[in-house]
């Protein structure tokens, strides 16, 4: 008697364990990819996820034991919740309903459902916003120094300058040897007496002889003050500086991509405290807009140490979830010895990536071209690390089992990410059991390019070949098309640059906004993507009035809005849990005053979040409510 018990009692555990894999499985791919991945992927993840399931098993019995109602928290809303940008046939029938059900203890939705209840909330949810490509401790940087976006001459520059000084005259040491005046979004296009020198700076009593390290807008050229100049011995620097330039005309003061190092190598670095502030301010800032989540394209390894130890502090301050991909302290290497990957429980912090560089930007001239630059025909821009390098960094991080993403915008620096990306994919580690790498690729790699700004043709269908995610910047397009086609050509321009509907013919695509390059607000990049317009001056160039390549490349607003939510999503491994509203999903979501469909493509970039939910918790309101506490509410809130 005692034996069969045991005996079925076994059996019903081993049971349950393959119902728990099944259903893992079922939940990380979904039904139509695990069946075509069954032959190719099923016994690498078998393994992977049978550590995964012995945990489970064992979190679940223990919690049986334990076993006591949850705590759940309910909010209805008076339209229907929008649970997904996915299209329409993709939505099942049971995400629909005005109501979500969540546990504010695990900060996970556990229901959606449709309910009649007299306590609704207004206004139209939509899924948490997500940028796939941000600078997360430069943007809180930016909020704390010089904006010198928009600066249309040398004058204008110096009031901002003042301006800066003058509110911080009470901090001790502002503009010092030990405390840097930083600024960025300055451009040489836009400065009536084009590229700045550190001389500009002299002639004004209250700016000379103060330390002035001010970005362009691109962050690849930075302009320092004559202060900085004389930390130098400027006979002994390099005539030339590989991936990099100098510039000596009109006079010295700018720094780019490579040469950048020179003086940010003597930059007094901000302190933990401030970079906690920088941090701080961003997260706020980015909840404004809509955004729960973010992927920082870029984090040092001792900063990834210090996110770890905020969301451990206090997770009432981090309100914004990051992907973060990891940038060596020297840029484009393999340091395995500092870099480690990080997954917290909760998800408000994941590293699971690297970034390298493969060029600098357009604006410098900078991005690598397979022909000279159209207005620069003595050159082609420059590749920040050789090819061979680059095919080994990517083979080395790829075989670490990290998502390698490549900055690449001119077109031959896209064609040596591609190369680089395929070979690591060819490479029998990365791909066990045979696995073409189109599918290694789509389910377990997932290897980006970010920017992905001007590919040759070729290379364009090899990208679709091998399933490379480009990461794309909207707005980026509509900063450049005023000067994107002097620069390239028409003919470049027509069949290579900025490409969105025709590289993104499949799956969501991954959109983002490169903050502080550009402002974060997604609903100006889903503006832009659309309409491929301006979203501040709601224009075209002369001649395309209608929009930029409009016809060609302009997205649908749900295949823009799936660039903010499940795109980004995907391409953190986070499909399913984060960029859409569904059981088992990460409880965040955005209230809007209007549908995002009916309110008409001209106003998307002037729409307003009214509340901005991440993890259960109220972490934005419009109205300036303090945060609620869950668990606490009344109004539309019932306790199930
Ligand atoms: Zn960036």
């Amino acid at each position: 008697m005692a034996l069969s018990t045991v005996k079925r009692l076994t059996l019903g555990l081993i049971a349950l364990g393959f119902t728990t894999l099944l259903s893992a499985l079922l939940y990380r791919h979904g039904p139509a990819q695990l069946a075509g991945m069954v032959v190719y992927q099923l016994p690498n993840d078998a393994s992977y996820l049978y550590g995964k399931y012995s945990a489970d098993i064992t979190s679940l019995v223990r919690s049986l034991a334990t076993a006591k109602e949850e705590e759940v928290v309910v909010y209805c809303y008076n339209h229907p919740i929008r649970t997904s940008f996915a299209p329409e046939l993709d939505r099942t029938e049971e995400d629909q309903g005005n109501c979500l059900a969540l546990n504010p203890s695990t900060g996970l939705i556990t229901r959606v459902f449709t309910s009649e209840t007299e306590n609704k909330r207004e206004g139209y949810v939509i899924p948490g916003l997500w940028d796939g490509h941000g600078h997360l401790l430069q943007y809180g940087e930016f909020l704390h120094g010089v904006d010198l976006f928009g600066a249309g001459s040398k004058e204008e520059v110096k009031r901002r300058l003042r301006e800066y000084l003058h509110k911080r005259k009470d901090e001790e040491g502002v503009g010092g040897r030990e405390n840097w005046v930083r600024g960025v979004g300055w451009d040489q296009g836009l400065l009536r007496e084009g590229m700045p020198t550190a001389d500009w700076l002299n002639d004004d009593e209250d700016l000379k002889d103060k330390f002035f390290m001010l970005d362009r807008v691109d962050v690849h050229c930075t302009w320092v003050s004559q202060a900085i100049l004389d930390l130098l011995d400027i006979g002994k620097l390099p005539e030339e500086v590989p991936g990099g330039e100098i510039v000596r005309n009109p006079g010295m003061g700018v720094f780019c991509d490579n040469a950048m190092d020179i003086v940010t190598g003597l930059w007094p670095k901000p302190n933990k405290e401030m970079k906690k502030k920088f941090v701080r301010s961003a997260m706020g800032e980015l909840n404004k807009v809509g955004l729960v989540g973010m992927h920082d394209a870029g984090v040092l390894p001792r900063d990834i140490n210090l996110y770890e130890e905020m969301v451990g502090l206090n997770k009432g301050e981090w309100t914004v979830r990051v992907y973060a991909m990891i940038e060596c302290p020297e840029r484009n290497s393999f340091c395995p010895e500092v870099a480690r990957k990080v997954d917290l429980e909760g998800g408000w912090l994941r590293v699971g990536s690297v970034k390298l560089f493969a060029d600098g930007a357009l604006g410098s001239w900078g991005s690598a071209l397979i022909d000279p630059y159209t207005d620069r025909p003595s050159t082609s821009g420059s590749l920040l690390v050789n090819a061979s390098t680059l095919h080994s960094l990517a083979l080395s991080w790829a075989k670490s089992k990290y998502q390698v993403n490549i900055h690449a915008i001119g077109d031959l620096a896209n064609r040596h990410a591609i190369d680089s990306l395929a070979a690591a994919l060819d490479d029998l580690d990365v791909c066990p059991y045979g696995i073409p790498p189109e599918i290694c690729q789509q389910v377990s790699c997932r290897f980006r390019i970010e920017h992905a700004q001007i590919i040759h043709p070729d290379d364009q269908s090899r990208m679709r070949e091998l399933g490379i995610v480009p990461s794309i910047q909207p707005t980026h397009a509509t900063s450049d098309m005023a000067y994107a086609e002097e620069r390239l050509g028409k003919e470049r321009i027509e069949k290579e640059a900025y490409r969105m509907r025709s590289i993104w013919d499949v799956g969501p695509p991954v959109l983002g906004s490169d903050f502080p390059v550009e402002p974060p607000n997604p609903f100006e990049g889903v503006y832009a993507a659309v309409t491929r317009k301006n979203p501040h001056t709601g224009d075209g160039p002369p001649g395309w009035e209608g929009g930029w390549y409009r016809e060609q490349e302009g997205l649908s607003v749900q295949q823009a809005f799936d660039g903010f939510t499940r795109g980004p999503a995907r391409a953190a491994f986070w499909e399913r849990k984060a960029g859409v509203i569904r059981e088992g999903g990460f409880a965040d979501w955005v209230v809007m005053d209007e549908d995002v469909f009916k309110v008409g493509e001209e106003d998307i970039r002037m729409l307003k979040v009214r509340e901005t939910w991440v993890a259960g918790r109220k972490v934005y309101s419009r109205d300036g409510e303090g945060e609620e506490e869950v668990g606490k509410q009344s109004g539309g809130k019932e306790d199930l």
